[in-house]
């Protein structure tokens, strides 16, 4: 089986060409993500950062990796480490995240019992937390296109890494970008992958997770009707779903989170 990077490597002319995409925007801090020059390309690279595997692409012939930065990492040095094809000697490649204040908000929820769930709702909610821990955890080695499509056209509100207080509660802060859309408007694939995870839960409603490749992975929640199958190999572009109100909301919009190396980062860095 040919490498990741000799399959990377046969689409470099293609990359390099003007037609190649937008790549993401560098935001060194918690929630933001790292683009780290790997300079070689003589030999397959294999890094990781804090233990899970990091997404590598080539970007104008270089490779490059792209790395999730927790929102609960500490400012300061951090490193990604790795070697190169079957070399064993490890190189360690440093970088500094600065600190980023999230604003909070608050926000009050009508239905109490999304906010303070029945004791006979933990067993479910335990559940889905398995399943989606398990789906943002999915690695599969394949070339990946980080040039993505806003799922939904609608009024972005930079939501991301927001403290949330839910009825006077705190609670954990925002792990992804909502865009307020009306009910039914369709939901594209950002790019193309294979549906990992889908269903209806308690938080999050009805949702779609899709892998993209090396990590990446989206997320699609709240939604009113899904369109796929799990399973099922999309397009860029293709509907998996229509904009709803499904779990805790106050209104109809469209979460939309984007993961890498096991973490949720801020979607946004990867629109134009
Ligand atoms: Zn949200």
């Amino acid at each position: 089986m040919p490498s990741i990077f000799t399959l990377i490597s046969l689409s470099l002319l293609m990359l390099c060409s003007p037609l190649a995409g937008a790549f993401p925007k560098q935001s060194l801090v918690p929630g933001g993500i790292a683009l780290i020059d790997l300079k070689r390309i003589d030999k397959t690279p294999n890094f990781s950062f804090k233990g899970k595997p990091v997404l590598t692409v080539l970007y104008q012939g270089t490779p490059m990796a792209i790395v999730g930065l927790p929102l609960n990492l500490n400012p300061g040095k951090h490193f990604i480490q790795g070697s190169w094809g079957k070399e064993k000697s490890l190189q360690k490649i440093f970088f500094t995240i600065v600190d980023k204040q999230y604003t909070t908000q608050r926000i009050e929820i009508k239905d109490k019992r999304k906010v303070n769930p029945y004791a006979n709702d933990m067993d479910r909610i335990l559940a889905e937390k398995k399943r989606k821990q398990k789906a943002r955890l999915v690695f599969t080695p394949m070339m990946v296109n980080v040039d993505l499509l806003q799922p939904v056209e609608g009024i972005m509100t930079g939501s991301y890494g927001r403290r949330r207080i839910f009825n006077g509660q705190k609670k954990r802060p925002h792990s992804g970008m909502d865009i307020a859309a009306d009910l039914g408007t369709p939901v594209l694939a950002p790019a193309a992958g294979k549906v990992i995870e889908l269903g209806d839960f308690f938080f999050s409603g009805n949702i779609v997770y899709i892998d993209h490749g090396q990590g990446l992975i989206t997320l699609f929640a709240h939604l009113s009707k899904t369109h796929v199958k799990l399973g099922q190999s999309i397009k860029k572009g293709e509907i998996i779903g229509e904009v709803g109100a499904t779990g805790r909301v106050t209104g109809p919009h469209l979460h939309w989170s984007l993961g890498l190396n096991g973490t949720w980062v801020d979607p946004e860095l990867f629109l134009n």
